[in-house]
């Protein structure tokens, strides 16, 4: 999967809409400091599913909406786009036209995230399902910011081998693991009460 464009609005010191082409190949983000650096690469992860508040450097999730300054007012909404380069349709019942797939997430003050793909209402699950099967999910190595090598250097192995996790893809599988184990769980327990009652019935 590749990146082709993000765009931002009211998401942190993003206030007013903009829009970054992401070239193919490696790309760096330059600029001085406090000009929002960090903030780009916390959009990438916020629009693939980042749940974590405190992993976007915030206290709440709405704290990414852009919070106003001395001289422009706060805003009540944040919206990140990121379109990317796809070879299959990726989602059931999203259609995908010229191999593109748009993400969509906004935030809005006190109404909580939704999710848009191609114009269809989604699942965070489905989006972070999404990017974590295309090996570039919200903890993907493939975004280093500010601290990473670091991190790597002094993870424990558990934190290692869930960074090999992501850089294969296979993140996912935890999720999908969770969820057959409920399903096996209910099924299970319907099995159970099935028995009871023909039991009673006998
Ligand atoms: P450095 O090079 O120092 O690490 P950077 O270019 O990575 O900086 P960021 O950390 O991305 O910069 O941006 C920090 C700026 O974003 C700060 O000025 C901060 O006030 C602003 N900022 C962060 N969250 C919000 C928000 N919710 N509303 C408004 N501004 C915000």
């Amino acid at each position: 999967m590749r990146f082709k464009r993000l765009k931002l609005s009211g998401f942190k010191s993003f206030v007013e809409p903009a829009e970054l082409r992401i070239e193919p190949g490696l790309t760096g983000i330059v600029g001085p400091n406090g000009c929002g650096k960090s903030n780009l690469l916390e959009a990438i992860r916020w629009v693939m599913g980042e749940s974590s508040a405190k992993s976007m450097r915030g206290g709440g999730m709405e704290d990414v909406i852009f919070a106003g300054t001395a001289t422009r007012p706060s805003r009540n909404f944040a919206e990140v786009s990121l379109l990317t380069e796809v070879s299959q349709p990726v989602l059931a019942a999203v259609s995908v036209e010229d191999g593109e797939l748009e993400v969509v997430r906004r935030i809005e003050r006190g109404a909580g995230s939704a999710y848009r793909a191609n114009g269809r209402d989604v699942r965070a699950k489905d989006v972070a399902l999404l990017f974590a099967d295309a090996a570039t999910g919200a903890h993907s190595p493939a975004l280093v910011s500010q601290g990473r090598i670091a991190a790597v250097i002094s993870a424990r192995p558990s934190e290692r081998r869930q960074m090999l996790e992501e850089a294969a893809g296979i993140a996912g599988l935890h999720v999908r693991r969770k969820d057959a184990e409920q399903k096996l769980r209910a099924t299970e327990a319907n099995l159970e009460r099935l028995l009871q009652v023909l039991g009673d019935m006998e």
